[in-house]
């Protein structure tokens, strides 16, 4: 099969999610019968609550014969260095944009990190539908914004895509064909490349990090050459090529729809979690022992802020709230 990886860039509300179900539906992932219970890309609590996309978490759609990894990427520009690393696994964008508000400052940083990394965007014009929409200043206005960010004549000789993910369809007119999404499956196969694989020893750069109640640690990430199976010998590095630790790799998951699937095995080019490792993390590269030089990667910045909580003594401690003890607190905290 295939594979195309890709990433989504969208302000909040412009209508990502939405897409990503669209596409999920019109693919090949799902059978008639199965429901989509969750939307994709929204399901982590905090980021409920919060708004905002904390984890990059992948969703992956079957186009025909090709297997399109969708990547959400943060829609702002805090934890140093984690944009840089989900645009590294990723060989094209979508640059999706509703088409009442336009481009948003707010997506500046995602996009100005992508066109550095010299990846070509799609882009989409989204909620063709609403009274409002004006694509034509849209259009403009995001070429502007690319051109303003040093895009290169290549980049600014962008495809675009008009549709409404929420009625199901794009199409390089803004009057349609009004169908189905199949011109943005079209266009994603042919513009975006394949992923680039190196050769040698089986390497993959940590990308995101997740704790699984039952697999423990979970890092996520691109295997950049060879290959990764479960029970496989791997050793980890940090950017300064220390050995963090070496490890047997229990679970390999790959992403099907919406869901984690464990498999057999997994080639360069995939993005896959693994599980098995009790300290390595993101920024660290996890690769055959034979390996003694770490992938480049952007270091993670340190904290801007940092916090101690500890016993009230203060005047007014005992005089409200329930739930006060530290245990309770903690458990809310890790949450
Ligand atoms: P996200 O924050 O980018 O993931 O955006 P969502 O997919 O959650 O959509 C935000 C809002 O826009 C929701 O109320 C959607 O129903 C609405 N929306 C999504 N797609 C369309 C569309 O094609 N047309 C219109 N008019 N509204 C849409």
């Amino acid at each position: 099969m295939e594979l195309r990886n890709i990433a989504i860039i969208a302000h909040v509300d412009h209508g990502k999610t939405t897409l990503v179900d669209a596409l999920l539906k019109q693919s090949g992932t799902f059978r008639e019968n199965q429901k989509i219970t969750e939307r994709a890309m929204d399901s982590n609590d905090i980021e409920r609550e919060r708004g905002i996309t904390i984890l990059a978490k992948c969703t992956s759609v079957v186009w025909k014969d090709t297997l399109i990894n969708i990547v959400d990427t943060p829609g702002h520009a805090d934890f140093g260095g984690e944009v840089e690393r989900i645009l590294n696994m990723v060989d094209g964008v979508i640059v999706l944009v509703d088409a009442s508000e336009g481009p948003l400052p707010q997506t500046k940083f995602v996009v100005s990190k992508a066109l550095k990394r010299g990846l070509r965007p799609i882009v989409a014009i989204n909620k063709i539908d609403r009274p409002d929409e004006r694509h034509g200043d849209v259009l403009n206005e995001i070429f502007d914004l690319f051109a303003n960010l040093d895009a290169t004549d290549e980049q600014l000789d962008f495809p675009v895509l008009y549709g409404s993910g929420r009625s199901g369809w794009m199409a390089s007119d803004p009057a349609g064909p009004r169908e189905d999404l199949s011109p943005m499956f079209e266009l994603i196969v042919s513009h975006v490349p394949p992923p680039t694989v190196e050769p040698g020893p089986t390497r993959m750069l940590a990308t995101t990090l997740e704790a699984d109640n039952f697999l423990g640690r979970i890092l996520t990430g691109r295997i950049s050459s060879g290959s990764l199976k479960p029970n496989q010998q791997l050793k980890a590095l940090n950017r300064d090529g220390k050995v963090i630790e070496t490890f047997r790799v229990s679970k390999v998951l790959a992403f099907r729809g919406l869901e984690r699937v464990p498999v057999e095995e997994a080639q360069a080019g995939e993005i896959v979690a693994i599980a098995g490792m009790s300290e390595a993390t993101v920024a660290d590269t996890l690769c055959d022992p034979a390996v003694e030089t770490p992938i480049e990667a952007q270091p993670v910045d340190p904290p801007t802020l940092s916090m101690t909580f500890r016993v009230n003594d203060g005047p007014f401690a005992g005089t409200e709230g329930d739930k006060v003890q530290s245990r309770v607190i903690r458990d809310r905290l890790e949450k």
